[in-house]
């Protein structure tokens, strides 16, 4: 899978800051201390799986982009901005 993720001016992904969803304004980063958080542009990180055919030939890229706004298991609930939802209907095209 694919997951789409706004990338911190500290380096992290969104998914690693506590944002205080009344007012959008991000609390604080689990990667770092301190500095400034201000969210870039949606980019998407595609993870690897292993091909269930060739269980012993090494991971291949998984292309299937994840919904924004879904919850994956282990991990904060994913944005689900328009930019977001952009980008994952560009992805999706491409996939097919
Ligand atoms: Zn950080
Ligand atoms: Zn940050
Ligand atoms: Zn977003």
């Amino acid at each position: 899978m694919t997951l789409i993720i706004h990338r911190c001016s500290c380096g992290h992904p969104d998914l690693f800051h506590r944002v205080d969803f009344a007012s959008g304004a991000v609390e604080d980063c689990t990667g770092c201390l301190g500095g400034t958080h201000e969210f870039g542009p949606p980019e998407a990180i595609p993870s690897w799986r292993t091909d269930p055919a060739h269980p012993t030939a090494g991971t291949v890229a998984d292309p299937n982009p994840v919904e924004p706004g879904t919850t994956l298991q282990g991990l904060p609930r994913l944005c689900g901005c328009q930019d977001c939802r952009d980008l994952y209907q560009r992805l999706s095209r491409e996939v097919g």
